[in-house]
């Protein structure tokens, strides 16, 4: 079994970065509204999730580093509207099978604490531990027991350089949640929480883009049926950077359909040339956009790790990004 872990970990786990991606998504699932994120050598030494979300009962610890028992699809209508994060019930296993790994937890203000210690894929006995409500996960020397993948492991500042793009794409839409992040013992990032029930703040925008991109992002939010039979509405959220912005270019380029980080070459594409035609403008535009659209209309398993989706109404959908953004970009030259 440790082997067939292995093999799903080279599917998901390609390095810290991605470690750090699937349990963090896991806190955010369990309801956290703060996670700290220690890491170690850019997560390759050690990766540390602490949060306080709903934990897990000791009964349970066991299941959660088992193969396929999520506890988050109930039905498989679930499978197609699916609202977590993550929902494939194996990141944890695969990240167990290839690290020194261990996970503590204890469900509410009653619930005892208990930990479960994982090596390479063998599983140890739960014992009790004293913590606080939530859940803490720690991941030793990735790849330890996998020298093949270990050996393609970058330098520290790129592996951490990684887990620092993939926590800002994720800081974008979470605004709510606090992340506080440390590297080799000195804190490194704070995203203050708190926003709730904004999908989008711009102080968020200026905690993980800069104070440049906030003054010159021009805020977008339209929304527009798909078509006048099928009652699904979709709306444009976020921001694009006005062409006085001086670092724009195409690593600022972040898209989310329904909260998840995405790439879709169609609305990347709509999102240009909005740019281009109204601004008359070669550059690259860098933006921040939310894309709402009927869950039952895009198919957001086409990849399990590379974030790709397919639209129903793909070709609706590029009108509608290609619209909103020139209007909005029209009125700015007005
Ligand atoms: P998935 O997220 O696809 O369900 P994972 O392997 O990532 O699969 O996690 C397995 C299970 O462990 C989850 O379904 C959840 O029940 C539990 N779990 C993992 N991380 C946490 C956490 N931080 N807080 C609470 N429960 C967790
Ligand atoms: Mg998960």
């Amino acid at each position: 079994d440790t082997l067939v872990n292995q093999i799903a970990a080279g599917e998901v786990i390609e390095r810290p970065a991605s470690v750090v991606k699937e349990l963090v998504e896991n806190a955010i699932d369990a309801g956290a509204t703060r996670v700290d994120i220690d890491l170690e050598d850019g997560g390759v030494r050690l990766i540390r999730i602490r949060d306080d979300g709903g934990g897990i009962p000791p009964e349970e610890l066991p299941l959660a580093i088992q193969r396929h028992a999520t506890s988050k699809i109930a039905s498989l209508d679930d499978l197609e509207a699916v609202a977590t994060l993550g929902f494939r019930g194996e990141a944890l296993p695969s990240i167990a099978s290839v690290s020194r790994f261990s996970i503590a937890s204890r469900q509410g203000r009653d619930g005892r604490g208990t930990v479960l210690l994982v090596e390479g894929g063998r599983v140890g006995e739960v014992a009790p531990k004293q913590l606080p409500p939530g859940t803490t996960v720690e991941v030793r020397d990735l790849f330890f027991n996998v020298p093949a993948r270990r050996k393609f492991l970058r330098a520290e500042r790129t592996e951490l350089g990684h887990i620092e793009e993939w926590l800002r794409q994720l800081a974008l839409a979470r605004p709510d949640v606090e992340l506080r992040v440390t590297h080799n013992g000195k804190p490194l990032r704070r995203y203050k929480g708190g926003e709730s029930g904004t999908l989008f703040s711009a102080d968020r925008l200026g905690e993980t883009l800069g104070e440049e991109f906030l003054v010159n992002a021009l805020q977008v939010d339209h929304e527009t049926p798909v078509s006048t039979e099928s009652g699904s509405t979709m709306r444009l959220r976020g921001w694009i950077a006005r062409p006085a912005y001086s670092r724009a270019s195409a690593d600022q380029q972040y898209l989310y359909v329904n909260g998840r980080a995405v790439r879709d070459r169609s609305v990347a594409h709509a999102v240009k040339q909005a740019y281009a035609d109204v601004l008359f403008h070669g550059r690259q535009p860098a933006y921040v956009l939310f894309l709402d659209v009927d869950p039952r209309r895009v198919d957001v398993n086409v990849h399990p790790a590379k974030h790709e989706v397919r639209f129903r109404d793909s070709r609706a959908i590029h009108e509608f990004v290609y619209r909103t953004l020139s209007a909005a970009l029209a009125e700015t030259r007005a």
